[in-house]
Order: structure tokens, then sequence, then C-alpha cells
């Protein structure tokens, strides 16, 4: 019998889940279909727990219901519950729900496998302190830089995490303006560029040698990598590989199987484009 997964949101009409995940499954012969899920903002529990008892073997988790997921779960793996965020659900034999977080992974491949970027002994910028940023520094950690500076608008939430994150590796808090000295990475996990809008951080954070990774990605280059192409970076490089990675990740946890991403991400470039 085909299995079912979905990606479950609010809105939800606008993800890329179900294209990424059927053409997973097509690549590896995996007997899957996944399609959207709306969930009421006000019954996200509801809405899962219909899901499931219809069949559903797992779920994508997306804005604004990773918390809720969080809370839902029956179990955590590590990093789901360091993340403090959900974006997998899978269905286990008995039953219970079973919580993960693919996003820190998905980054993490995108950056050193898809893009070349060694991560070990460098100097990485995370600007932003919400959801993304803390599901992505365990597996940033893990990769042994020399240090992580996180920066965020609200600079008590950034100190949180440096906080919560300080026995993984050397970590500090700042707010934008007052980021001293370059970086080899700067990742912007904030929501700055859906806005247009670019974090405030001085221009000397980037040297020639910089790579900057946008979170975020579109039609057009973000705000932010224009940004840093202006003030001499190397590398630019958007969020759309984190995107495919992540789900392929989940892909993994689901089915025990890990699909090619390069296929998928350029097929979603090319639709970019058109
Ligand atoms: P949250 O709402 O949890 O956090 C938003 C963060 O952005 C906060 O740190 C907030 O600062 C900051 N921020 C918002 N507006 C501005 C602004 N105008 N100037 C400066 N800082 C701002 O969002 P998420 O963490 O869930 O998502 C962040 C981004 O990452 C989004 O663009 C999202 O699309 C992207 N993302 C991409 C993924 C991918 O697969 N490519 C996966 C997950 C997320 P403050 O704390 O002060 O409010």
């Amino acid at each position: 019998m085909t299995d079912l997964y979905a990606v479950v949101g609010n809105p939800i009409a606008h993800s890329k889940s179900p294209d990424i995940h059927n053409a997973f499954a097509e690549q590896t012969g995996e007997d899957l279909f996944y399609k959207t899920l709306l969930a009421p903002l006000d019954d996200f529990e509801g809405e899962v727990a219909r899901f499931l008892e219809h069949g559903g073997s797992g779920l994508n988790v997306t804005v604004p219901f990773k918390e809720n997921a969080f809370r839902l779960a029956d179990s955590l793996t590590a990093r789901a519950q360091r993340a403090q965020a959900v974006n997998t659900l899978k269905k286990m034999p008995d039953g219970t729900l079973q919580a993960d977080n693919t996003d820190g992974a998905g980054l993490v491949r995108d950056l050193t496998v898809n893009h070349s970027v060694n991560l070990t002994g460098k100097r990485i910028l995370l600007l932003g302190a919400g959801g993304a940023v803390r599901g992505v520094l365990q597996p940033l950690l893990e990769q042994d830089p020399a240090g992580i500076v996180i920066a965020n608008r609200t600079v008590s939430k950034a100190e949180t995490l440096a906080k919560d994150f300080a026995d993984l590796g050397r970590i500090s808090a700042s707010g934008f303006a007052e980021v001293e000295g370059s970086f080899d990475l700067i990742i912007n996990g904030t929501s700055a560029s859906l806005a247009g809008e670019l974090p405030p951080i001085p221009v000397s954070v980037v040297h020639q040698n910089t790579t900057t990774y946008d979170m975020m990605y579109g039609n057009q280059k973000t705000v932010f990598n224009l940004w840093a192409e202006e003030q001499g970076a190397q590398k630019t490089i958007d969020g759309l590989g984190m995107l495919v990675e992540q789900a392929a990740e989940a892909f993994y946890v689901w089915r025990g199987v890990r699909p090619q991403t390069a296929r998928v991400m350029q097929s979603l470039r090319n639709e970019r484009r058109r």
C-alpha cells in the first residue's frame, strides 16, 4: 500500500515540499505519496491526529507550528531537543510520534557537500535568534568552528541562545552594530530579507574570502547577498539548497534511504527562472 506523508502549515499552498518529496520517491522507487495539509491556526494537534488516524506515516511541519510539534511529540531526537522546534514527525511502529529537526543537518550538508565550504576552524557570524537559528546551532558547532557570534536585533534572545549552547563550543552574543572583526562565513537567519531589509551590521564583517549564506531564497538574489557582493564577499549562497537537503534528511529519517538532491535542486532553480 502507498504510504502517505504531508507537510503541515498555515498557509501551505506555496510549499515546494510535495514536489521535492514526490521527486525523491520517484527517484528511489519508494512507494509513497506526499501532499500539503492546511491546519487551522487553533487546531494543529487535531489536524495531525486525523491525518495519522487516516493512515499517515509522517509529516513535515512548517510555519507557524514548529513549536506545537515540539510539544506534541512523544519522543524527541537529541537535535530536536536542542532546537526546541520540530520540522519532522514520524509515526513509529508502536503508534507513538517521534520528532526530529533536520534544518541544521540540511544547512550543514548544503554548505559542506554542495558548496565545499569547510567549517572547521572558521569564524562564523550567525544573524538572527529565532527558530531557524536555534535549529542550526548544534549541527554547526559539531563542525568544530573557531567560534560563532550570534547577532540579533533583540540582543537578549541572542544571549539566551549563546548560553543554551555554550557547552558545545565557543559562542558569544552581540547586537548588530556591535559585531567586531571579520568572518569566514556569515549566515543570515533573520527574516529581514522577506521585507527587503538588511540587518545593520558593520561592513567590516566581510573580508575577501568571506562566504555569505542567506537562509531565504527567491527568484532573485536576496538583498543580503547583493549587499555582501558589494562589500567584496567571495561567494554568496541562498537557502534553496538547505530546503532540499533538510527534505532529503527527513526522507532518510522516514524511509532509511538517502535520495540524491542535485537534480531536484536543479529543477527547482530552472522553475524559478521561468
Ligand atoms: P523567526 O520568526 O523565528 O525569527 C525571525 C528572526 O529574524 C528573529 O531573530 C528576528 O529578530 C529577526 N528579524 C525579523 N525581522 C527583522 C528585521 N527587519 N531586521 C533584522 N532582524 C529581523 O523566523 P525563523 O527563525 O523561523 O526563520 C528565519 C528565516 O529563515 C526566514 O526567512 C525563513 O524563511 C528562513 N528559513 C529557511 C529555511 C530553509 O530551508 N531555507 C528553513 C527555516 C527557515 P527579533 O528576535 O529581534 O525579532
